[in-house]
């Protein structure tokens, strides 16, 4: 078979989640909560999917949750996309991604990401005939080294991807990284797609800064949301994309023969909790920062090492003290042996820079937190 996705084995945190649940430890690899999602929200989803909402909705998604997104996005961000032309409903953020990649990435294009990077974007520029150019975050904070960036961008490069807050190091853009950014791309031909998804998880009186807010940003650029972070159902896989019309328009080509659309009965339910409940988002950074500093505290006395994430709902430590041992076989070993499933950087690295960083995510029950610490203070 000649595969068009070579390199492409099964995603680190099915692999991860898989070894936890054959091995009975405490998964807190993959990134999903261990909680259920508010109790209004599954009985307003109850409601709609009773009500007669079971059939196809329209392929950009229901305007009532368009219309809540353009409020929401109004309101965070300070500008107030067209529900109509600007916001397109997806089944997942992952789709979102591969929606836009799609949409812009033509045969022999470049497309830079930064390592470690999001499993599913750069299979996505492969399957466009794109050719994904990896620069690394600089250690030790992983942040964007802007002068490198400027030396990759190439004519050939037609996208770069961002993702604040960053999965799996949690470290979060500021107001003048995207003005840098901005920089760099203006006058070219460049697009950008930025992975929002933890926007509501951001730490310390920080806020978000989001792609779709920037005023010279957003012309040319997709924004990237997803309810599954927001309102604790990863299994719902519903998200968004805001982007300017003419993005858009190309985005919803893709759409369209992608997933043409998505469940019918969640949109409204989501769309009817947005419109009742706003606080939940707002709390939300108070809640998992509470999460965050939980964890941090429990694991203080451990050999691991590590700066509170800045947001996100993932904490990555440095288990040097503790094992010579690299970062998958280390995750293997905890997970095996010790008890506690964790997700190594290597398989979202092109080149590995060799530290011996693992990934845990808090987005846990407080006992699930004390009984995972518990364990991992022993080592
Ligand atoms: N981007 C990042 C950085 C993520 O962590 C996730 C979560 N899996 C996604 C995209 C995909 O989100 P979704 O589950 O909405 O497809
Ligand atoms: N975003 C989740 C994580 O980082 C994984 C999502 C998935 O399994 N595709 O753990």
């Amino acid at each position: 078979m000649n595969s068009k996705l070579p390199q492409v084995g099964t995603t680190i945190f099915t692999v991860m989640s898989r070894m936890a649940a054959e091995h009975g430890a405490i998964n807190l690899s993959q990134g999903y909560p261990d909680f259920d999602c508010p109790p209004r929200l599954r009985e307003l989803v109850a409601e709609r999917l009773n009500g007669g909402c079971n059939q196809y909705p329209p392929m950009a998604g229901i305007l009532p949750l368009r219309e809540r997104i353009a409020e929401k996005v109004a309101s965070y961000y300070g500008y107030e996309p067209n529900p109509e032309t600007e916001i397109t409903v997806t089944s997942g953020a992952t789709e979102a991604i591969f929606d836009a990649v799609q949409a812009v990435v033509h045969p022999g294009d470049e497309v830079i990401v930064f390592d470690p990077a999001f499993d599913c974007y750069e299979p996505a520029v492969q399957l466009a005939g794109g050719r994904a150019v990896h620069l690394p975050l600089s250690l030790p904070d992983y942040r964007i080294d802007w002068d490198r960036l400027a030396r990759a961008i190439s004519d050939k490069t037609r996208l770069i991807i961002i993702n604040s807050p960053h999965n799996p190091c949690g470290s979060v853009l500021e107001a003048t990284d995207l003005d840098r950014l901005a920089e760099l791309i203006e006058g070219r031909g460049i697009f950008v797609l930025s992975d929002e998804v933890y926007e509501h998880m951001v730490y310390d009186g920080r806020g978000h800064v989001s792609v779709a807010g920037h005023e010279a940003l957003r012309g040319r650029s997709f924004s990237v949301f997803s309810f599954g972070k927001t309102y604790h159902a990863t299994g719902w896989k519903l998200a968004c994309c805001v982007a300017p019309p003419a993005l858009t328009e190309e985005l919803r080509k893709v759409h369209q023969f992608v997933t043409f659309t998505s469940s019918s009965f969640v949109q409204y339910a989501i769309a009817d909790y947005m419109a009742e409940c706003p606080e939940h988002a707002l709390e939300l950074p108070g809640f998992y920062q509470r999460k965050r500093d939980l964890f941090c505290e429990l694991l203080a006395p451990s050999r691991f090492r590590f700066t509170p994430s800045a947001g996100t709902y993932f904490q990555l430590v440095d288990y040097a003290e503790i094992s010579a041992l690299g970062d998958q076989a280390f995750a293997n070993w905890l997970t095996k042996e010790v008890g506690v499933a964790a997700i190594p950087l290597s398989p979202v690295y092109r080149e590995p820079p060799g530290a011996r960083h693992i990934r845990f995510c808090f987005c846990k029950e407080d006992k699930t937190l004390e009984r995972a610490a518990e364990i991992l203070c022993r080592l």
